[in-house]
């Protein structure tokens, strides 16, 4: 049995205080292929923790029959100081109380000094190359000084993923439908995940500066290949952030089933041992996160939506109407493109000028 338990100790951010990450691994530790999976990096997006324990159950039958061929760790819950904020009953995980950040935003960008570093490292070898950087990256991330709970946080998830071959970032918004994130540089490299799990809706982009998780793992190794074009530089992790429907949608009847896909994925890529079955037909065809509307509301009121999440919408369409109470009349909403109502804001009251849904754009990836 491979199995082991680890609890990394955060620095004591208040007096009498000790929170801790616990990581759970499987495998023998330097195998190839590498899986890093956690979940709730926004800590009230409860479905992946789920998802995790119904996958634990999975991995501690694969390993006593010895069907674990690479290396996995998974932390199921990543961020246990959102967890301990709670207001008046409501959990508060998506913003860091102390500093007013968002927890998926400002992971180190650690890009210009892995770049310097490796500069006269390269060869003409991509395997060799990966190797380099990776150990670049780690020993960026050894350096680093972070004293704040939160940035020592960060650090150590990134010290857990850097060297991984799979990464997955599990969360869910308020209320939507099954989807992906995933980076033009893991594009369509991530094509099995998405059919695996029955996205149902798959969003490129092109990595961002803001640095989430996904941006601290893909948009790196993207920059580094463009900064050594005459180096082969293949993507070191196809990372994607797995968005497990709405906040509450915790059931068994939903969270075993994407466990199950996470197990037969973790096959197809060599991770585990075994057959994963034929591959899903995809769901969706992939959009660019372009045409992604996060719509805010023209008006103060109540939302009274005519749609459900998953309506195909025509630009100018109206499908959701904004009540002010107090002169009785409807702000229509109207979809501003052709595209896909697939996410939503739980709550029904919207100030002016708050986000409140998401459509998906049917635009076409690039290249
Ligand atoms: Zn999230």
């Amino acid at each position: 049995m491979t199995h082991s338990i680890e609890h990394i100790t955060l620095p004591t951010a208040s007096l009498g205080t000790e929170r801790n990450v616990t990581v759970h691994r499987f495998g023998t530790p330097g195998a190839r292929p590498k899986a890093y999976l956690h979940a709730a990096l926004h800590a009230q997006e409860l479905p992946g923790i789920v998802v995790l324990e119904h996958l634990q159950k999975r991995l501690h039958e694969a390993d006593a029959e010895g069907k674990i061929i690479g290396e996995i760790a998974l932390v199921p819950f990543a961020n246990p100081i959102g967890l301990s904020q709670q207001i008046m009953m409501e959990a508060q995980g998506r913003y860091d109380l102390d500093t007013n950040r968002n927890y998926n935003r400002g992971f180190p960008d650690l890009i210009g000094e892995v770049v310097e570093v490796i500069a006269d490292s390269l060869t003409d070898d991509g395997d060799e190359n990966v190797a380099v950087i990776r150990t670049a990256i780690g020993t960026a991330l050894e350096g680093r000084k972070d004293a704040r709970e939160a940035d020592v946080l960060k650090l150590r998830l990134l010290q857990l993923s850097h060297d991984a071959d799979l990464v997955l970032d599990l969360h869910s918004a308020w209320e939507a439908l099954l989807h992906l994130f995933v980076t033009d540089v893991n594009w369509p490299d991530a094509d099995d995940l998405a059919r695996q799990i029955g996205a149902e809706v798959v969003l490129v982009d092109r990595g961002n500066r803001m640095m989430t998780f996904k941006s601290a793992h893909a948009l790196l190794w993207k920059e580094v290949a463009a900064r050594f074009p005459d180096h082969p530089v293949p993507p070191g992790s196809l990372t994607a952030v797995v968005e497990l429907r709405g906040q509450r949608d915790v059931d068994d009847h939903l969270t075993r089933p994407d466990a199950d896909n996470l197990y037969h994925w973790l096959q197809r890529r060599g991770v585990i041992a075994g057959s994963p079955g034929p591959l899903p037909e995809a769901r969706c065809e992939p959009r660019s996160v372009v045409g992604l509307h996060r719509l805010t509301a023209e008006a103060g009121g109540i939302l009274v939506y005519h749609r459900q999440l998953g309506h195909a919408v025509r630009e100018g369409e109206t499908f959701c109407h904004i009540l002010d109470p107090e002169t009785a009349t409807r702000t229509p909403v109207t979809a501003p493109i052709d595209g896909l109502l697939y996410a939503r804001r739980s709550h029904r009251f919207a100030r002016k000028g708050q986000y409140f849904c998401a459509i998906a754009g049917d635009t076409p990836i690039e290249g």
